[in-house]
């Protein structure tokens, strides 16, 4: 974390008043957010918890893809079966997960069970997940309302969860945010509690989520904080990722994306230099230079990319426009050969056949520039 950046998450979880356990989990890894709350019972529910966390801290995605992190719920859940198939914890015990990657404006949830995500948007609460609950289905089906189903006695009765059923799937969805909303993760403890009316009251209440989310533990506990109570609180950051260490994560790896093209282009403008050099290097040409200097060349006529790639390796001084109209052409634009071998048997076959200039037959030569 930046010291001088605002952090834009906190998380609490509590015990609460009435329980001797806190098989709540909750997991904070930017930009993966994840609220557990085991069930089982002496203990197991903690372990179940935990190993769901542990496993989605290990397999979710570092984008916010649903469907990836849909699969690394069900990683965790069979990392749960497995458990208690292995004896750790007890059989039966399982796990809710509410799951949240949230990089900057790209917002994925994955949920199983009861504990719940909210967004506060514009002071409005959404509640953004459906609860897999007995209560859940009959205030769905009209038969209960809401704050009968905060109290019934079968509200913890819950139909999906991880730990049980080696086929089941996590609801994921994407959820539209803009900058400035609040996204909060939720165990049952938290909402058996208070009302969405209140949790919306205290969302709004601070702009720092540390104290807003011990505003919401301890509103719950104020209320006979009946099961343990676990919250993470995100405030969305438009543009940038959740926390001052993504950014800075994400400026580094925009500079090794950089400094990779830069040395890929390297690699290839090298490459192409170098296939460019060796072949010129097995090339020779014989060009007139002026009108009484015909010379044999290394190399190709011309630049290639603006680097000359060619070395002289003897002139000759001869009356050019003497020659036939088709050889002065071709030693205008200079004639190619594959290598210095016959390049050099030409000019000599052109020296004992064109009429010489008084001084002919001096060999000058240049050193070979080094590449
Ligand atoms: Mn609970």
């Amino acid at each position: 974390m930046s010291g001088r950046e605002r952090q834009h998450w906190a998380s609490a979880t509590d015990i609460g008043r009435v329980r001797s356990h806190n098989e709540d989990a909750i997991l904070v890894s930017p930009p993966l957010f994840v609220v557990a709350d085991g069930l089982g019972g002496h203990e197991a529910g903690e372990v179940a918890s935990k190993i769901a966390v542990e496993t989605l801290r290990d397999n979710a995605p570092r984008r916010a893809d649903a469907n990836a992190l849909g699969r690394a719920v069900r990683a965790a859940n069979r990392e749960v079966i497995r458990a208690a198939r292995e004896g750790i914890g007890r059989k039966g015990m399982g796990t809710t997960i509410t799951a949240a990657i949230v990089d900057g404006l790209d917002v994925v949830i994955a949920q199983v069970g009861d504990s719940r995500a909210y967004r506060l948007h514009d002071g409005t609460l959404d509640r953004v997940t459906q609860d897999h609950s007995m209560v859940a289905d009959l205030v769905r089906s009209g038969q209960i309302s809401e704050a009968e189903s905060r109290v019934h006695p079968h509200r913890s009765i819950i139909t999906r969860a991880l730990g049980t059923d080696p086929n089941m799937y996590a609801d994921t969805f994407e959820v539209d945010v803009e900058q400035g909303d609040r996204l909060l993760l939720c165990s049952d403890g938290l909402t058996a509690m208070l009302t969405d009316e209140r949790i919306a009251e205290l969302l709004a209440t601070s702009r720092d989520p540390g104290t807003t989310a011990r505003a919401l533990v301890d509103a719950a506990n104020e209320l006979g904080g009946q099961d343990n109570i676990s919250v993470v609180v995100i405030d969305i950051e438009g543009g940038s990722v959740s926390t001052g260490t993504r950014a800075s994560e994400r400026r580094i790896r925009g500079w090794i994306a950089i400094v990779g093209w830069l040395l890929a282009a390297a690699l290839i403008i090298g490459g192409a230099a170098w296939g460019a050099y060796t072949y010129a290097r097995n090339r020779a040409f014989v060009r007139a230079d002026s009108p009484t200097t015909v010379s044999l060349y290394r190399g190709v006529p011309g630049d290639v990319a603006g680097i000359s790639l060619m070395w002289r390796q003897r002139s000759v001084r001869m009356n050019v426009p003497a020659l036939s109209p088709g050889i002065q052409l071709e030693l205008r634009e200079g004639k190619v050969f594959d290598g210095l071998g016959s390049a050099g048997a030409y000019l000599s076959g052109l020296e004992a056949s064109s009429s010489q200039l008084p001084g002919s037959g001096e060999p000058t030569s240049s050193p070979t520039p080094a590449p």
